[in-house]
């Protein structure tokens, strides 16, 4: 537990916790100060389950993850269309391209990734994308909403020149905690280029627990110590880096949430 820092955390899965019998509950009980959570959709199913979960400070996404294209995807479609009208949702995704297991299913990646596109821009809401082994693809289907569209790349996971490419997107780039392995060499430097107007962290739980909890499952509670972990690796203070990740998220959102002071 920590009672240091407020509590920021731009992307976990409630229902992925539960599952992994990690109760989301005690993040409302052991922390004192929580400032933002954002809860993130998989697919269409569990909303009400999700939404049943409330506190002032937690927010939700509605969107289908690039993984889960063996669903029954315009019965999901259909589900995300109802799902963004809820006045918590604030952002759509996760959605994006990931290539790790198998690229015989990118069209079906890409033909989800442009309706939450569509959808992003048509509410005015932020893409959260995750991209796995797909620099090169995520680019290229990301170009034609350049100025159309906000977005998060969630889990940051890839190098500097991936920040140097992206820049002109306008995204964010969120951090999980693998920045924090040792062996995340090319992730830390993403993480020191990274313009300081454009970061944000999170913990992805109930997976890529933060060293030293590495091997645990994973929960916001955890997320300071990749707070900790970034700002070491950009020479500020993590107090000064909380301050900047809550100018970026109120950027981000303006007055679409209620941020504490
Ligand atoms: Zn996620």
């Amino acid at each position: 537990m920590n009672n240091t820092y407020k509590l920021i955390d731009t992307h976990f899965h409630m229902m992925e916790m539960l599952r992994k019998e990690i109760s989301p509950h005690d993040i409302f009980t052991q922390s004192q100060d929580i400032a933002f959570l954002m809860d993130i959709a998989v697919d269409g199913d569990n909303f009400d389950q999700r939404t049943n979960i409330t506190h002032s400070s937690l927010y939700y996404s509605a969107g289908i993850h690039p993984e889960n294209t063996n669903i029954d995807i315009d019965k999901h479609k259909n589900l995300v269309l109802e799902q963004v009208e809820h006045p918590r949702v604030i952002a759509i995704g996760e959605t994006g391209i990931d290539l790790h297991y198998t690229k015989d299913t990118l069209p079906i990646q890409l033909d989800l990734l442009h309706f939450q596109a569509e959808l992003a821009i048509k509410k005015d809401l932020p893409l959260v994308i995750h991209s796995r082994d797909a620099d090169k693809e995520i680019l290229q289907a990301l170009k034609p909403y350049k100025g159309k569209v906000q977005g998060i790349f969630h889990c940051f996971s890839s190098g500097p020149e991936f920040v140097e490419n992206s820049l002109d997107l306008g995204f964010y780039y969120s951090f999980a905690g693998n920045v924090t392995f040792k062996s995340a060499r090319n992730i830390q430097e993403a993480a020191r280029v990274v313009p300081k107007e454009r970061i944000f962290v999170e913990t992805d739980a109930p997976y890529l627990t933060p060293v030293p909890h590495r091997g645990k499952g994973n929960s916001p509670l955890y997320v300071h110590h990749t707070l900790e972990y970034v700002a070491t690796q950009r020479e500020m203070l993590p107090k000064s880096l909380e301050d900047q990740i809550l100018i970026n998220i109120r950027s981000l959102w303006g007055n679409k949430i209620n941020l504490p002071l």
